[in-house]
């Protein structure tokens, strides 16, 4: 195997550049080559010995971009998708015929898509809620719950879910707590840290960090056996990331402490900005003071509040509209996470059926200067 086994006592910004990485046997390279290869030679008593078979299974590179982020995310192992709706639909292989799931209202419209159109047609009862409402979890969670899915902060409405305490209420009910992580990175929150059985990446997004890899993570918490079933799913059914691939979001790993820390400064100094500017009538950003999911924040990201950031202006979706086509610097694209700064109108891209304001604008900050994004925005608000 690859991995390095840095330790507990190893700081984050360490495990980046070192998880899950050792110099090439072979040549002492100290850059991972790529193993394109699909299948492993065997020794002559018909053995494995260096652990690997047949790519479906598992790849070097697959093994160091996997190690790397269960050490991130302080898990026992990870696996890597093809993408991360490939990530969240292969835990939701886990749900059979008379299983409850309580998902939230507000999370990333491709997982509530999942789940209405496809987990719901499984004889799994779907429960929606708003997770930012203990209460409401609370009266949610059953019995026959099995599954409790967390988004925070969530897309695109930036709601906050107490992690520990809806892991407390599952636990009571025997229920899976799974976190979709893709919006904080393990730099800002740990979910398994605070309970939770196991988080979904969309890898895609700040874990890739440059726009170039659709990926999807899943790290499993304390229960190995989960993650032996998850991967015998993906050895069954083959959504797995191929090695370039896998070689990339290793090598966007190593920075990610550094860009994620600048992301969430420029953040915080943009959202600070875009709460004082008239044309702005919400600004919904975890860091702010104001935002009603502040203190739960607090208390559970530890590294910042993460670089996204969505506003409402006043003048609906023609005003908004407008906003993003006046910017130089923020680029109108959908997608997150990269270091380049995006802006987009939300939802006309999450079509018929979305529930997000018209006048909401979702902000994807990178890691450019953040008075040069500041005052690119002001600039397009006008
Ligand atoms: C993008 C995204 C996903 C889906 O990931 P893909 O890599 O696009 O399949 C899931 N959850 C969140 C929060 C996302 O932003």
């Amino acid at each position: 195997m690859t991995s390095t086994p840095t330790g507990d006592a190893t700081a984050f910004s360490t495990r980046c550049v070192h998880s899950g990485l050792t110099p090439d046997a072979a040549t002492g390279a100290i850059a991972p080559p790529i193993h394109l290869s699909t299948t492993f030679e065997r020794d002559q008593d018909g053995s494995y010995p260096r652990g690997y078979r047949y790519s479906r299974e598992g790849t070097p590179n697959r093994a160091a971009v996997e190690a790397c982020i269960a050490e991130l995310e302080g898990g026992t192992g990870a696996i890597a998708y093809s993408s991360g709706l490939a990530a969240s639909l292969a835990v939701f292989e886990l749900l059979g015929p008379g299983d409850h799931v309580v998902a939230p209202r507000d999370a990333y419209h491709g997982t509530l898509r999942q789940l209405r159109d496809i987990v719901a047609k499984r004889e799994v009862a779907l429960e929606l809620v708003d997770a930012t409402d203990q209460q409401a979890l609370a009266s949610a969670i059953g019995p026959r719950t099995r599954l409790v899915w967390v988004e925070t902060p969530a897309n695109p409405l930036l709601g906050v879910t107490d992690i520990a305490a809806t892991v407390a209420l599952a636990r009571a009910r025997g229920a899976l707590v799974v976190c979709d992580n893709t919006f904080a990175t393990p730099l800002c929150q740990q979910p398994l840290c605070l309970g939770a059985d196991l988080v979904v990446h969309s890898g895609t997004k700040y874990l890739g960090g440059h726009s170039d890899v659709l990926s999807g993570i899943v790290v499993v918490g304390r229960d190995a056996a989960l993650g032996d079933r998850l991967r015998e799913w993906q050895r069954m059914t083959g959504s797995v990331l191929a090695p370039f691939d896998c070689w990339l979001l290793r090598r966007s790993l190593s920075t990610l402490a550094l860009r994620v820390e600048r992301q969430c400064t420029n953040a915080l100094t943009i959202a600070l900005s875009l709460a004082r500017h008239p044309a702005v009538a919400h600004t919904l950003y975890p860091g702010l003071p104001r935002h009603p999911g502040h203190a739960t924040a607090v208390r559970q990201m530890k590294g910042g509040f993460g670089a996204m950031i969505s506003i409402r202006v006043h003048g609906g979706r023609e005003r908004a509209m407008r906003v993003a086509a006046g910017t130089r610097l923020f680029r109108r694209a959908t997608s997150l996470g990269g270091v380049e700064s995006l802006i987009e109108h939300r939802a006309s891209i999450e079509g018929p059926g979305s529930t997000t304001p018209e006048d909401l604008l979702r902000l994807s900050i990178g890691i450019e200067d953040g008075d040069d994004l500041c005052r690119d925005l002001a600039r397009a608000l006008g």
